[in-house]
């Protein structure tokens, strides 16, 4: 099961993604998480990253593209895995593409998660997570039992350093431009599946199920 999860930040992908990983057993490969886990550790990549994405820039494709590649080499990814913020350019999409087609194991349906503008800006700005576990929260549809702690081990709730609004405009730019046109890109090649991410997460899981439960092998 070769996926990958496109839309918006905040379009609820991430979240999608690590309970589809769960579900059916293959791993979720998050390229947002594995930069801020490497800026977080300051190690030498953390540092080549750091200024894109707390600006909401993108990180560049061939450095972006290297780190997927090495992720995809790993022995759990053979029989599948979720990709969730990857590919975000239609240059990404086609090394991925060349890729995954020479060994034989092609992408077998992209989700894209549509929202409206409106939506996205009132989930990113009320966006929360754990800074021990990462959970995320939010404020309005899924708040924690106590303000401002983790529900799972009492961290501590902050709110990422890109979900400020400025950043927030610049990256919904930032998608317009750069990460729109993947959507005609993944029509044409016959795989794409929109779903109206405006929902309850509960609501937008169950059709995610009916289009991957038959792929179920
Ligand atoms: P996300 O958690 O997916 O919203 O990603 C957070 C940030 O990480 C983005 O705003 C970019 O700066 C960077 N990033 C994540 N995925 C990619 C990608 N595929 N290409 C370039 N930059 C990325």
């Amino acid at each position: 099961m070769k996926i990958a999860l496109l839309g918006e930040p905040g379009s609820g992908k991430g979240t999608q993604a690590k309970s589809l990983a769960k579900k059916y057993g293959f791993p979720h490969i998050s390229t947002g998480d594995i930069f801020r886990k490497e800026i977080a550790g300051n190690t030498d990549l953390g540092l080549q990253v750091e200024e894109y994405v707390k600006s909401g820039r993108l990180v560049p494709d061939e450095l972006t593209f290297k780190i997927v590649s090495q992720r995809l080499e790993f022995n759990d990814c053979t029989r599948g895995f979720f990709l969730d913020g990857f590919p975000r350019t239609v240059e990404q999409a086609e090394t991925l593409s060349a890729k995954l087609t020479q060994e034989k194991r092609p992408l077998d349906k992209v989700l894209y998660l549509q929202m409206t503008e409106e939506e996205v800006v009132k989930r990113l700005s009320s966006r929360r997570e754990c800074d021990k576990c990462r959970r995320i929260y939010n404020l309005i549809s899924q708040p924690p039992q106590t303000p401002d702690v983790c529900d799972l081990d009492n961290g501590k709730l902050v709110q990422r350093e890109d979900d400020v609004p400025e950043t927030i405009k610049k990256r919904l730019v930032v998608f317009a431009n750069l990460t729109e046109p993947l959507i005609s890109y993944y029509r044409g090649e016959g795989v794409l599946e929109t779903i109206n991410g405006d929902r309850p997460i509960e609501e937008v899981s169950k059709d995610i199920y009916g289009i991957l439960d038959p792929l179920k092998k």
